[in-house]
């Protein structure tokens, strides 16, 4: 199939000594020249952004039309690399930026100062659909067959629902063995995608799709994929949207193959860029302990964007010492369980243009965040967990102000890990012990544990009188 494709858009490599442009048609996730990764780039004059980010208010009345509707298309003058009409959605980006007081005082900042930016509410049930309607519109543009990603579970579990759903391509998904949740696992099976399991991890089969998409032609829609990033950079429209169009303090979330803190970056720096908004949040990306690639590097070993000219050096011998231990990723969080970030240039970009900071979280620390953020009533899966627990950290470093307007991204759903959220409200020691005692973590802060009663209406009646 031929459709005209958007002639304001093109892709550019993001080293500034580099720069080289290519077509928004053609399909690659590195820059012939220098290896660099690509952004999505737009002749701005041609595409007539809004004059004020309030206009987008306009097109509410619109939303009887798919493309409106989706959380996602309704900003597509910001990202306008393929027709409206052209776009494919399921209805993506129908998420909530919810006030948390309970969470704000666990976290230490003030009532009305925290909000949950909740991603779970998608149809796939994580963020990862803001992406991936973005590059499977593009995969579409170019007429691709079949779709393929490395995945901990979320971007194939996305990508098998848009293939089901809109039988345009076959998707084909890489997960590493025992590696994937069974809410995950369960979505890209129910959905029938071809589902490669590998003796390995996540960045062994981040490496091995790379291989396949270069050797069958396969489109690959990992976030290295520039498409993925311009749907992402939503996430943030909509937190604005939600704000009446009031820049907050800080954005903080978790940090994994880093896509989304890359298309945060890249959001804030398109919108100071257009006079949309005057200044940009702070960025807080928290890694997990057993996955703290970006953590180590910028906080302990001060690799910076330094406008481009990132000093190679630092992550290359760092990467080589992980590799010389064996040092595999290792985090209950399995959505961040990444120790060779793909889109490590673009986040170091998106800290700089936010003045941002990384922290690394334990999983203790993780599970209970989680905890806290499901008695509020919207549950989130244990990467999501990060984001409060970074911004509790902060709070107490003195980071982040007490005062501030802080926004943290629940990433995944409740429901995407089961297994970790029962094993911390359990009184079964060992399945507790088996699911989180090996990742190190000791104690459920905040279990609401079953209550055993014998079937007995007496019994269950004293149990309820007892407990409640
Ligand atoms: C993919 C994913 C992450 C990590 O996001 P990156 O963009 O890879 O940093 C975090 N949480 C959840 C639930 C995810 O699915
Ligand atoms: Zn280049």
């Amino acid at each position: 199939m031929s459709v005209p494709l958007s002639d304001v858009a093109y892709q550019q490599c993001i080293s500034p000594d580099c720069g080289e442009q290519y077509g928004v048609a053609d399909v690659r996730i590195n820059c012939g020249q220098c290896g660099g990764l690509l952004d999505v780039r737009y002749d701005w004059g041609r595409a007539r952004p809004p004059e004020k980010l309030g206009d987008f208010q306009k097109l509410w009345s619109e939303r009887h039309e798919p493309a409106r509707f989706s959380g996602v298309w309704r900003f597509h003058d910001l990202l306008p690399f393929a027709p409206l009409e052209q776009v494919v959605t399921v209805g993506e980006g129908q998420t909530i930026l919810q006030q948390a007081d309970a969470v704000a005082s666990y976290v230490g900042v003030r009532s009305g100062g925290l909000f949950l930016q909740y991603e779970g509410m998608n149809p796939s049930g994580s963020f990862k659909d803001n992406g991936m309607t973005a590059a499977f519109t593009h995969a579409r543009m170019i007429g691709a067959k079949r779709a393929a990603c490395a995945s901990t579970g979320n971007t194939s579990a996305s990508l098998a629902m848009y293939c089901a759903v809109t039988r345009h391509m076959k998707a084909v998904i890489f997960i590493g063995s025992g590696k994937i949740s069974y809410g995950k696992l369960s979505q890209a099976l129910d959905y029938g995608a071809l589902t490669v399991q590998i003796a390995g991890d996540f960045d062994d089969a981040m490496v091995r799709v790379r291989e396949v998409a270069r050797d069958l032609g396969i489109y690959l829609v990992n976030s290295v994929n520039p498409f993925r990033l311009e749907g992402q950079k939503t996430i943030m429209l909509r937190v604005l949207e939600a704000l009446r169009w009031e820049v907050p303090d800080w954005i903080v979330v978790p940090g994994g193959n880093l896509g989304n803190s890359s298309a945060f970056g890249k959001a804030f720096a398109e919108l100071l860029e257009l006079g949309l908004i005057d200044r940009a949040p702070r960025l807080a990306v928290i890694n997990a302990t057993g996955a703290n690639t970006l953590y180590e590097l910028y906080e302990n070993r001060s690799l910076r964007w330094n406008g481009g000219r990132i000093d190679q050096q630092v992550s290359d011998a760092y990467l080589a010492e992980l590799d010389a231990a064996q040092r595999k990723a290792s985090t209950l969080a399995s959505a961040i369980e990444i120790n060779r970030p793909v889109n490590l240039t673009k986040c170091l970009r998106a800290l700089d243009t936010c003045d941002g900071v990384v922290r690394e979280v334990t999983d203790q620390e993780i599970i209970d965040a989680k905890a806290q953020v499901g008695a509020g009533g919207i549950g989130c899966e244990p990467a999501s967990g990060a984001s409060v627990a970074g911004a509790r950290k902060l709070v107490q470093e003195g980071v982040i102000d007490p005062d501030a307007r802080v926004v943290c991204i629940l990433t995944g759903h409740q429901l995407k890990d089961p297994d970790a959220t029962v094993a911390y409200h359990t009184t079964d020691q060992d399945r507790f012990d088996r699911v989180l005692g090996t990742r190190g973590v000791k104690r459920a802060s905040f279990a609401n544990r079953a209550v055993a009663v014998p079937n007995d209406l007496p019994e269950i009646i004293k149990a309820i009188q007892l407990y409640s």
